[in-house]
């Protein structure tokens, strides 16, 4: 493991009873769309669009549909639950797990939208120093390291030589 790794979170709730005490405080209840959703959507940690989750929720679920109005508004739910959390890229509203989920920052890649998770000490020191010396309160942060991933660098590389012929 690297220094960079994410680590685990212990939680005493699955999202889904999370979101339903959360529905509860606001004098709502979980339809079948929604649970759908919610099973799909934390079956594994990715970062995805609406369009993504629209997608391919229809792809993999034979009988009862989830509708696009239910999918915007469960995932704005979700985001003030503390369920999901959202960051814009390139335009695009991006979602991924957030309870439950270690805190952890990105390297965005630009060309292929490849996201890669790191988590460093280093920084949160150094965001705390930098905060206590304006006497600043953290409560978040947000930090996206734009450029090429590896894959995305070789490949530019390798087109090189054959652009000179
Ligand atoms: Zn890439
Ligand atoms: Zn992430």
């Amino acid at each position: 493991m690297s220094n960079y790794s994410l680590g685990t979170v212990e939680v005493s709730l699955t999202p889904m009873q999370r979101f339903e005490e959360f529905l509860q405080s606001k004098g709502k209840r979980i339809t079948q769309q929604r649970r759908i959703l919610i099973d799909h959507v934390f079956k594994r940690h990715e970062h995805f669009d609406a369009e993504d989750l629209i997608d391919e929720l229809s792809r993999t679920n034979s009988g009862q549909r989830v509708s696009r109005p239910t999918v915007y508004r469960t995932l704005r739910e979700l985001v003030d639950a503390g369920l999901l959390k959202q960051m814009e890229l390139g335009g695009r509203s991006v979602y991924e797990h957030d309870y439950g989920y270690p805190q952890h920052d990105h390297l965005h890649c630009q060309k292929c939208n490849k996201l890669i998770e790191f988590r460093s000490d280093e920084f949160l020191e150094l965001r705390q120093k930098v905060a206590g010396e304006h006497g600043f309160r953290v409560t978040g942060h947000r930090l996206i390291i734009s450029g090429l991933c590896q894959d995305c660098s070789k490949v530019r590389r390798r087109k090189r030589p054959q652009d000179l012929i």
